[in-house]
C-alpha cells in the first residue's frame, strides 16, 4: 500500500461537497487517513441515509476524525444557507491548522440537448444554481466565516473538468457551468492572496456521472468514445484520482488558481 505520510494534512477542517457517492465518497475516504486526529469532517449532499452510513463507517476505521453531515440541496438559496450554518456550528469547536473547502457536488444538465433546445431559461438557471452560484456562495460564506488568521491555511479546491476546457457537443450547460467556475476560483485565487486555490479535472472516472454520460450524450461520436473507455477499462478509479488530489494538495507546490489534471 502506497504511504502517504501519515496525517501529513494536519489537522484538518474540511467541507465537501457532493459527498454521499462517487468522487466525493471517495474523497471522504482517503482524506481520513491522511489528517490528524481532532479533525473535523463536514459531509454535504441531498441523501442523508448514503451520509450517515459513510459517517459511521468512516467514525469506526478513523475514531479520531469527527465526521459529520448535513443533507442540503445545493441548487436552492436554503440548501446553501443549511450547509453555511453547520460549518458555523464548528466555528471554535475546533483547532484546524488548515481549512479545506472542496466543491465537488455537481451534475451534467439535460444532455440529452443540443445548445439550440435550451430555450426555457428557468431550466438553465436551475443548472447554474446548484454548479455556479452554490460553489460561489458557499465558498464565500465559509471564508468568511473562517477568517484568515496565523497557524491556519485556508485551501478551495473546485472539481473541475476537461469540459471546462474544451467544448463537448451536447454538453452546453456542464462545460459552461464548468468554465465559469474555473474562472470565478480563478479571480478568488487573484484576490485572496492567502488562500490556496486549485481548479483539479480528476479525469473520466466510473461513477454515476459516467453511467449518465454513457447512456445519455446526444452525440453519437462522443457517447461511443465514453462506450468504449469502460468497455476498454480506461475509466480512472475515482480513489485513485482522489489520492492524487490529496498529493498535490499535501506537494502544496501548484500555483494557487491554476487547473492541474488527473493526467498531468
Ligand atoms: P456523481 O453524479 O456520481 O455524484 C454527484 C454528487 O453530487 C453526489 O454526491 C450528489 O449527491 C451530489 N449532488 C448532486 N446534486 C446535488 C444537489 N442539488 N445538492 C447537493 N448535492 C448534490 O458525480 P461524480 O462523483 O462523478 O462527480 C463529482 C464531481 O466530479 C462533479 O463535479 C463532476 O462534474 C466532476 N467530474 C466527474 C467526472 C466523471 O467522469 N465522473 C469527470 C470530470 C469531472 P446527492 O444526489 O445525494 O445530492
Amino acid at each position: 500500500m502506497a504511504d502517504h505520510g501519515a496525517c501529513s494534512l494536519g489537522t484538518v477542517l474540511c467541507l465537501l461537497t457532493g459527498a454521499s457517492r462517487g468522487f466525493g465518497r471517495s474523497l471522504a475516504w482517503e482524506l481520513c487517513p491522511r489528517v490528524m486526529p481532532g479533525s473535523v469532517l463536514l459531509l454535504v449532499s441531498r441523501t442523508e441515509e448514503e451520509m450517515r452510513v459513510l459517517a459511521e463507517e468512516l467514525a469506526i476505521k478513523y475514531p479520531g476524525v469527527g465526521v459529520r453531515w448535513v443533507a442540503a440541496d445545493l441548487g436552492t438559496g436554503d440548501g446553501v444557507r443549511r450547509a453555511v450554518q453547520e460549518a458555523q456550528k464548528l466555528q471554535g469547536q475546533h483547532a484546524a491548522d488548515r481549512l479545506l473547502i472542496i466543491n465537488n457536488a455537481g451534475s451534467l444538465g439535460d444532455i440529452r440537448k443540443s445548445f439550440v433546445d435550451f430555450t426555457d431559461p428557468g431550466e438553465v438557471d436551475g443548472y447554474l444554481s446548484l454548479n455556479v452560484t452554490s460553489a460561489l456562495c458557499l465558498t464565500s460564506s465559509l471564508l468568511q466565516t473562517f477568517q484568515r488568521r496565523p497557524g491556519l491555511q485556508r485551501v478551495v479546491v473546485n472539481v473541475s473538468s476537461l469540459a471546462a476546457l474544451q467544448p463537448f457537443k451536447s454538453w452546453t450547460l456542464y462545460c459552461s457551468g464548468k468554465a465559469a467556475r474555473n474562472m470565478m476560483f480563478k479571480v478568488l485565487a487573484e484576490e485572496e492572496e492567502d488562500v490556496r486555490v486549485l481548479n483539479y479535472g480528476p479525469g473520466p472516472m466510473d461513477t454515476d456521472m459516467q453511467e449518465q454520460v454513457r447512456t445519455q450524450t446526444a452525440d453519437p461520436d462522443l457517447r461511443l468514445m465514453f462506450i468504449n473507455k469502460k468497455n476498454s477499462g480506461l475509466l480512472v478509479d475515482s480513489r485513485v484520482s482522489a489520492q492524487k488530489l490529496l498529493d498535490v494538495l499535501q506537494a502544496d507546490t501548484f500555483k494557487s488558481g491554476d487547473h492541474v489534471d488527473y493526467y498531468d
